[in-house]
């Protein structure tokens, strides 16, 4: 090896050790063991399949998942297939209405918002499960179909043990203050835009 390349790699592992220490000294310093709540937001593609990655981390530890998808498409999506047929174990209820630009119907939107709401609500009391998805449930709050206090009450009372996946656009300042982790993806660019049609097991 030439005394440059040794140099490098001595270098690359000072740079690997003081990084190292610095990881180490985050982790000793998070210290508190509760559920988190998270919520995915932005324009960008990637909200509901980081919800649905999430989804998979647990049940790969046995836990126990509720999902509830607040819109739902006329196109059933491979998530939702995977759920129905090979994850029995994991509660699914989907809102049952196609998206709200297509019913254009206020009062039966509300019915079915809260409908699903109260499905969501009995997961949000229930510490057996560890894990519970809200699809798309920023659109509830934004369209005031549910009423936001209620719903952030429920959310910030569920069991300490159980963790919380929020997604969809927007979501305001309130939920995003209550919850512990916010990501907001941006859209820099979509196939879609490019006349490239929706992809299955990509786009749904
Ligand atoms: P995904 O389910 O792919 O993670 P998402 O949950 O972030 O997407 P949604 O707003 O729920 O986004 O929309 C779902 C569908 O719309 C997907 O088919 C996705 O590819 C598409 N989509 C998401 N963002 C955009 C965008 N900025 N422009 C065009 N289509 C989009
Ligand atoms: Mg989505």
């Amino acid at each position: 090896m030439s005394e440059d390349q040794q140099k490098k790699n001595a270098k690359h592992k000072q740079a690997m050790q003081k990084h190292k220490e610095k990881v180490d000294a985050n982790i000793a310093a998070a210290d508190i063991q509760r559920g988190v709540a998270v919520l995915l937001t932005g324009n960008g593609k990637g909200k509901s399949s980081s919800a649905f990655g999430m989804v998979i981390r647990a049940l790969g530890y046995g836990q126990k998942v509720g999902v509830v998808q607040f819109i739902k498409g006329a196109q059933l999506s491979g998530e939702e297939l995977f759920l129905k047929n090979q994850c029995p174990e994991v509660t699914l209820y989907q809102m049952g209405t196609g998206f709200t630009w297509n019913t254009q119907d206020r009062s039966g939107d509300i019915a079915a918002a809260e409908r699903t709401w109260a499905e969501a609500e009995k997961m949000l009391t229930d510490a057996t499960y560890d894990l519970v998805v809200l699809d798309e449930m920023t659109y509830m709050l934004a369209y005031k179909y549910l009423d936001e206090s209620k719903v952030l009450e429920t959310l910030a009372q569920r069991p300490t043990e159980q963790s919380l996946v929020v997604t969809g656009r927007g979501g305001g300042n309130a939920l995003q203050a209550l919850v512990d982790t916010v990501s907001e993806v941006k859209d820099i660019k979509h196939a879609f835009k490019a006349g490239i049609k929706a992809r299955k097991g990509v786009d749904y």
